[in-house]
């Protein structure tokens, strides 16, 4: 595993929370497509997010719930329009 995969990977839960600054995002959105195994990833992580919202409802706040909803909608289909010049 590349190192720039391993600290993409450390960052995901940060990403998802939508709590990472702008250029961070930027910079793990880029790299998770680019990245395939990355990816891979980003999109198990949408699943369990998923699966614990189904399963979990009462122990999610669901405020928490919509803000994970919400930005990984924008993130889907309005992704940061800028292109990130200087990622790999
Ligand atoms: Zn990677």
């Amino acid at each position: 595993m590349k190192p720039k995969c391993e600290h993409t990977r450390t960052q995901v839960y940060s990403y998802l929370d939508g709590e990472m600054r702008y250029f961070g995002r930027i910079r793990i959105w880029w790299h998770l497509r680019r990245c395939p195994p990355c990816g891979d990833g980003y999109v198990f992580e949408r699943r369990f997010l998923d699966k614990v919202r189904h399963d979990c409802t009462e122990n999610v706040p669901q405020e928490l719930l919509d803000r994970l909803s919400t930005f990984l909608s924008q993130q889907a289909l309005d992704p940061p329009g800028a292109a990130p010049a200087a990622e790999e």
